[in-house]
């Protein structure tokens, strides 16, 4: 079994001393940073805005039960299909089964994290089922042969250049193509994919439960395009994305707009309410909704980290991150990455194998901050820490740190005996190799703050 852990640190060491990643990121961020200021303009009160949304979500959160099952009765009723899954065996199973029994050989899909994190992709390969990404950053990442690198903007990591280069290994176009070019080439391309193409699969943004629909919003028109004209559609949503009512939308849309690519609006903005009804002239034959768990259910189960659950999945918190803004989305080896993905990812996949991402932290704030659901991201951090240390998932060598680093704490005149340049020492005898080649160790003054309060105090 690979050792994540150890994987994230080599990863992080490669990127962090990656001028070009970094300057590519700083470039695509600051574009973010500066359109983010204009969206959060349409608020007359933002921090209310906020609040509201957090206090919505965090009730729905709290009656998951009651929510979703309205959902699935309401949808059912338009003839809509709801298949409960415990886990990413069941969601895959369930979906290659509906695509077999239709013969569907064809697949078109829409953006979506819970397809990346159930590796649906893959699946469908292995049962000979052709599945092409619709979103133009999904649709480079997936002939670039990575993950996303973003939760909301998948190939973030990518000039324009690299992009072009990409292009010209992938269809001998010009590797002087402007994104314009690449970008028509690549409408033409996949409209031919989505008239021949036997289903649709998209994620959700939110389960609405009070009217039984599922929203849908994107900028490119594949979305629509990924759920109207197959004959299925199969919607694949975890279940913490349902909010109470229709009205809601009206707070959510504009929140995640605004947080996540800084518009005041996403482009395109749909209310799908199930399957093609009688005398209507589009939409699919069948509708499919995989209502996934897949350890979601574990988050709820703490009373802090449940908090986590009511993410919209704005990418926010990514943005604002300094940790993420350095080594990068690939490091963190995970579907979802950044502030937000160290909160979840070690209760989604096991604390023992990610502990390490609720680490890699400052700490600063900076994420919560910026949440548009007011989730305290880095106090769950903490929380999860805490949870680690509870459940023994902690070395020998870190105990040991920590067991003496509590006793010298706990006897300050050990401290004092100690003098500036054992401290110095010690910094560099169990400190250096963690803290890496590439980083200079902060140096230890030559008088303690306890010295320089008595000399002020005495002089
Ligand atoms: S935690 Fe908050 S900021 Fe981060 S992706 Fe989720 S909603 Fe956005």
């Amino acid at each position: 079994m690979i050792d994540m852990h150890r994987k994230f640190k080599e990863d992080v060491e490669k990127k962090v001393f990656d001028l070009r990643h970094r300057q590519t990121i700083q470039f695509n961020m600051s574009r973010y940073d500066e359109a983010v200021i204009e969206g959060e303009k349409q608020f007359s009160n933002l921090d209310l805005a906020r609040e509201k949304a957090a206090s919505i979500k965090h009730k729905t959160i709290n009656r998951l039960d009651k929510y979703l099952i309205d959902f699935d009765s309401n949808f059912t009723q338009r003839g809509g299909k709801v298949f409960w899954a415990q886990n990413k065996r069941e969601a895959v199973k369930e979906i290659i089964r509906i695509l077999t029994k239709s013969r569907s050989k064809k697949v078109v899909k829409s953006k979506s994290m819970i397809t990346e994190e159930i590796e649906l992709n893959e699946a469908l390969l292995k049962s000979n089922i052709e599945s092409i990404e619709t979103d133009l950053g999904e649709y480079i990442v997936q002939l670039a042969e990575q993950p996303p690198y973003h939760i909301v903007t998948p190939a973030m990591h990518m000039s324009k250049e690299d992009i072009a280069k990409l292009f010209h290994e992938k269809f001998d176009i010009s590797d002087e193509s402007s994104p314009e070019e690449i970008t028509l080439f690549v409408r033409k391309l996949l409209r031919e994919k989505f008239i021949n193409a036997d289903a649709g699969i998209t994620g959700a943004n939110f389960l609405i439960a009070d009217i039984g629909a599922v929203a849908i919003t994107g900028n490119e028109g594949n979305a629509m395009l990924t759920f109207s004209m197959p004959r299925i559609h199969i919607v694949v949503a975890g279940i913490e994305k349902i909010i109470p009512s229709m009205e809601d939308l009206q707070l959510f849309w504009p929140l995640l707009a605004s947080h996540g690519t800084g518009q005041s609006m996403t482009v395109y903005n749909s209310i799908v309410t199930g399957p093609r009804q009688d005398k209507e002239s589009d939409g699919p034959e069948e509708m499919h909704v995989i209502l996934i768990d897949n350890n979601r259910t574990e988050i709820l189960k703490q009373e802090k980290q449940r908090r986590a659950l009511s993410c919209i999945k704005c990418g926010a918190c990514l943005n604002a991150c300094p940790v993420y803004r350095n080594i990068g989305g690939h490091s963190y080896g995970t579907t979802y990455s950044g502030p937000i993905g160290a909160v979840i990812t070690p209760f989604l996949k096991g604390m023992k194998n990610y502990k390490h991402l609720s680490f890699a932290s400052t700490l600063c704030g900076k994420c919560t901050e910026v949440c548009p659901v007011n989730i305290n991201l880095h106090e769950l951090l903490l929380y999860n820490r805490n949870e680690a240390v509870k459940k023994k998932h902690i070395t020998f060598n870190e105990k040991m740190v920590m067991t003496g680093w509590k006793n010298i704490m706990k006897r300050r005149w050990v401290l004092d005996m100690a003098g500036q340049r054992s401290k110095s020492l010690a910094m560099n005898m169990f400190f250096k190799k963690s803290w890496g080649p590439g980083r200079a160790l902060p140096e230890v003054q030559p008088k303690s703050f306890k010295e320089l309060w008595k000399e002020k105090n005495e002089s």
